[in-house]
């Protein structure tokens, strides 16, 4: 079987199909395989698929806890989602820097002697006659036939159509090093209308780094990077000081532009995610916003989903439908919540956040809407570990 893709999603698929007995090699256009983008938080959800490989321990080591997630416009709370408040012992979210997630998983890869062949940029795929398929290259060269191919590629993959739109805000993205005058177990964001928005998600030790980390982020219309680059520095540290004073010290370890990395959003779900000897698994299948913070679970659950559904069906083509039928519903739901609340936060709209502001955000900490909120922020809507047999 090829993986395609060193990302969360193909490395776990590899890592548990290589433990059912599959014969995996993973492929990826990067020389040194590396994680790319900032923090991100770890979910109740994809914590059980990394427990399942017995990595939960070394994620959680280099991670930071989070048991709350806080916003305010104008000195009014308008989002206090405790995830306490679900009465499970112990429930809370990680987070952690990309690179962390990334050296867990691929340490194991490696320690599993799973081949990865990096340098290859994949084009696109073709069947074999004989049944199977073949990845074909960038440089037009193709690869020896496989029983399967999953699709890991992330959501620009060229392995399947594109579909979907790209969202017009996105965010400009840092890792630096933590100060005090932040909670040490929040993700703490600021809003002004849904066309303001600054965050900070504490992430832990990452590896190679002497200090505890937070991520920092600026919401930013794809459409206004470039004149942001073109103001300068000065100008947007007061705009971000005026909205949030707090993060003068954070602001100050930002000395380029090019400490900034911007990140674009597109919201895309495939209709069919399995075809002839084909998986799309993860962000290739599905992707949105990081609004509700639950990409990197789905791309695990996905994995563990492909995994179980090849194990227990009779051939590859009933395994590979088992699995999309494991995934299917959860997805739906969050693409859909996803594009619903994305506007809520980042959009030019003044009417969602001024409902936000004054009728939704006094009701965020009191029953039920903070148990809803806290049930969606953890990815347990829809029970998606159920199915799995996950606990
Ligand atoms: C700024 C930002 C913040 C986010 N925050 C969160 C969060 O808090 N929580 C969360 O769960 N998710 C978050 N996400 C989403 C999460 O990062 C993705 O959902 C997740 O990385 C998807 O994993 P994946 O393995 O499917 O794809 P990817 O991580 O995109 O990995 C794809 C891999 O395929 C390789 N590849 C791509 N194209 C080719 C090609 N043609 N040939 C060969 N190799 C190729 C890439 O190099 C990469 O290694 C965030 C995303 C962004 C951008």
């Amino acid at each position: 079987m090829a993986v395609a893709g060193c990302g969360p999603a193909g490395l776990a698929a590899a890592l548990l199909l290589a433990r059912d007995g599959h014969r995996v090699t993973i492929v990826e256009r990067f020389a040194a395989p590396a994680p790319i983008g900032s923090g991100l938080m770890i979910q109740p959800t994809g914590l059980a698929v990394l427990r399942s490989l017995g990595l939960d321990g070394a994620l959680i080591a280099r991670s930071a806890r989070i048991d709350r997630l806080s916003g305010q416009a104008g000195g009014r709370t308008v989002l206090d989602v405790a995830y306490a408040t679900l009465g499970q012992a112990g429930l809370c979210g990680f987070g952690v820097h990309r690179a962390t997630l990334f050296s867990v998983l691929h340490d194991a890869v490696t320690a599993a002697g799973i081949p990865v062949e990096t340098g290859r940029t994949i084009a696109g795929s073709e069947p074999v006659a004989a049944g199977g398929r073949r990845l074909v290259f960038a440089d037009g060269t193709r690869s020896a036939p496989f029983d399967l191919i999953v699709d890991a590629l992330g959501t620009r993959t060229p392995l399947a159509p594109p579909c979907g739109r790209a969202l017009h805000y996105g965010a400009l993205w840092a890792n630096l090093d933590a100060v005090p005058g932040f909670a040490g177990d929040a993700l703490e964001q600021r809003y002004r209308r849904a066309s303001m928005m600054a965050g900070v998600l504490p992430i832990g030790r990452p590896p190679g780094a002497a200090a505890d980390q937070v991520a920092f982020f600026w919401s930013i219309r794809a459409d206004r990077v470039a004149a942001w680059r073109q103001a300068g520095l000065a100008a947007w540290r007061d705009e971000v000081q005026a909205l949030w004073p707090a993060t003068a010290p954070l602001l100050e370890q930002i000395v380029d532009p090019d400490c900034l990395t911007f990140a674009r959003y597109a919201h895309r779900t495939l209709s069919r995610p399995a075809g002839a000897a084909m998986i799309h698994i993860g962000d290739a299948w599905h992707s949105a916003s990081p609004q509700l913070g639950q990409g990197a679970n789905m791309a695990l659950l996905d994995a563990y989903a492909l995994a179980k559904g090849l194990r227990e069906a009779d051939g590859v083509a009933a395994g590979l439908a088992a699995a999309v039928a494991l995934r299917r519903r959860h997805v739906r739901l969050y693409q859909a919540l996803t594009a619903l609340f994305t506007p809520v936060y980042q959009s030019d709209s003044r009417t969602l956040p001024f409902v936000r502001d004054r009728l939704v955000g006094p009701l965020s900490g009191t029953w039920p809407a903070n148990r809803i909120q806290a049930a969606m922020v953890s990815g347990l809507i829809g029970s998606p570990l159920r199915p799995l047999a996950l606990a």
